[in-house]
C-alpha cells in the first residue's frame, strides 16, 4: 500500500488524534531553546499531496474498518497479522489510523510547527477534504506561531472555523517581552494579545503555553507577570505548563554556560506558575499541566473558579522543610513519583540515597541536577 507522511511531534493532548501533515518544519528556526527543526527547511505542501495522504489514510481506514465486529469490538489478531506482513513505513500508518479508529477516530492534529503558514485558501480546502473523507472527525487542531497568527483576521479565523479547523496550539511561552527577545522567539507579547484575541473572536479555541524558567533567575517575575497579563487580555481556552529545561546543544544552554542565564531552581519555577494564578484576572481559561516535566502536575483548573485549589497545591509543597522539597525534587525527576502524596512510595534504599545527594550538592550544582533530570523527557 502506499505510506503517507508522519511529521515529528503533536501536543500530549493529541495523544489519540490523526497526523497529518500539511507543512514540514518552522517558519522560523530561530528559538534559542528549540532545535526540533534546526535541519529541516521549511516548506508546504501542495494541496494535490496533501489530499493524496488523506486518500492513503482514507484505504488504511477502510482496511482496518474490515475487522471492527458488529458489537463494536476489533479483531486485533486479523490486524496484527496485516501488520506483520507489512514493510516498516507501511507499519506505522497502518498501525496509527488502526489505533486512531480504535481510540475513536474524532480528532486531527495538522503538522508541523507551524500549520497557519499556508495560506488560508489551501488551509480551507485541505480542512473541507479531510471532513468530507471522514465526515466522523468532531476535532481538528494545529499548531500556530504567534507572529503569522497576529497578522491573520478574525474573519478569516471565522473562515477556518467554518472550513472545520477548531482548535489553534501556540507556544507563547512567555508573555514578557524581554524573554520574549532573550530567547529569540520573534513575536512581542502585544502580537500574542492581537493573535489571541483574533482567533478568540473568529470563533476557534486557542490552547497557549508557559515556560515557568524560560528567563532564568534574572528575568523569572518578568516572565511569569508578563503571562499573566497576556492570558488576562486574551481570555484563552487552555494555558499549557511546560516547565523550561535547559539542554544541551541548544543555544540557550550556550547562555547558560557563559553565564548570560542563570537556572531557575524548582521552586523559583513553581512561584511563577503561582504567580501566575495570582495576577491572571478575568478569565476563564483552564491551567493544564500535562506533561511529566511539570513538578507539581496537580496543579491545574480554571483561573476563575479554581485558584485557591491550585495555590493550596503549590503552598503545600513550598511550605515544606529544604530537604523534604528536594527529596520530592528527586522522586518526581526520577519517576518514583507523581504527587507528595506518594512520597511513601519512595523505598528506605531510594530515600538514604537521595538523601546522600542532596547534602553532598550545593545549591547550584542541585539545580543543575535536577534540569538535566528533567530534560530528559524532553
Ligand atoms: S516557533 Fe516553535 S517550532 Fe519554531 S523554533 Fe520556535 S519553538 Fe521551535
Amino acid at each position: 500500500m502506499n505510506t503517507y507522511r508522519i511529521g515529528p511531534i503533536r501536543p500530549p493532548s493529541e495523544a489519540q488524534s490523526l497526523l497529518l501533515q500539511v507543512t514540514c518544519g518552522c517558519t522560523w528556526n530561530k528559538c534559542k531553546f528549540c532545535n526540533l527543526y534546526r535541519h529541516t527547511k521549511f516548506r508546504t505542501y501542495t494541496i494535490d499531496s496533501i489530499k493524496e495522504d488523506i486518500d492513503c489514510m482514507a484505504a488504511y481506514a477502510e482496511k482496518a474498518e474490515k475487522h471492527r465486529r458488529a458489537d463494536g469490538t476489533w479483531d486485533i489478531a486479523a490486524i496484527n497479522a496485516e501488520l506483520a506482513a507489512m514493510g516498516e513505513e507501511e507499519q506505522n500508518c497502518y498501525y496509527l489510523v488502526a489505533m486512531w479508529l480504535m481510540g475513536g477516530g474524532k480528532s486531527v492534529f495538522l503538522q508541523d510547527g507551524n500549520t497557519l503558514a499556508l495560506s488560508g485558501g489551501k488551509l480551507t480546502e485541505v480542512l473541507r477534504y479531510l471532513r468530507q473523507t471522514f465526515p466522523q472527525i468532531e476535532r481538528i487542531t494545529s499548531y500556530g506561531r504567534a507572529e503569522n497568527l497576529s497578522r491573520v483576521s478574525a474573519e478569516e479565523f471565522a473562515e477556518l472555523k467554518e472550513a472545520g479547523l477548531d482548535r489553534i496550539h501556540s507556544g507563547y511561552e512567555s508573555g514578557s517581552d524581554k524573554v520574549l527577545a532573550f530567547v529569540n522567539k520573534g513575536v512581542t507579547a502585544e502580537q500574542q494579545i492581537q493573535a489571541g484575541q483574533n482567533i478568540k473572536a473568529g470563533g476557534l479555541e486557542l490552547s497557549v503555553y508557559f515556560m515557568p524558567g524560560l528567563g532564568g533567575k534574572t528575568l523569572s517575575k518578568d516572565n511569569a507577570l508578563g503571562m499573566a497579563k497576556v492570558v488576562s487580555q486574551v481570555n484563552p481556552d487552555f494555558v499549557r505548563v511546560r516547565t523550561a529545561c535547559i539542554k544541551p546543544g541548544t543555544e540557550i544552554y550556550e547562555d547558560y554556560q557563559q553565564g548570560r542565564l542563570i537556572l531557575c531552581s524548582d521552586d523559583e519555577k513553581v512561584k511563577e506558575i503561582r504567580l501566575l494564578i495570582t495576577e491572571t484576572k478575568g478569565v476563564k481559561t483552564r491551567l493544564v499541566s500535562d506533561h511529566i516535566v511539570n513538578l507539581l502536575q496537580a496543579v491545574k483548573g480554571r483561573l476563575d473558579t479554581d485558584k485557591e485549589k491550585m495555590l493550596a497545591v503549590i503552598d503545600e509543597y513550598l511550605q515544606l522543610p529544604e530537604e523534604e522539597k528536594k527529596l520530592f525534587q528527586m522522586a518526581r525527576r526520577t519517576g518514583r513519583v507523581v504527587s507528595l502524596k506518594e512520597m511513601w512510595k519512595i523505598s528506605t534504599e531510594d530515600k538514604a540515597a537521595f538523601l546522600r545527594l542532596i547534602r553532598e550538592n550545593i545549591e547550584d550544582e542541585w539545580t543543575e541536577k535536577m534540569n538535566a533530570l528533567a530534560g530528559r523527557y524532553i
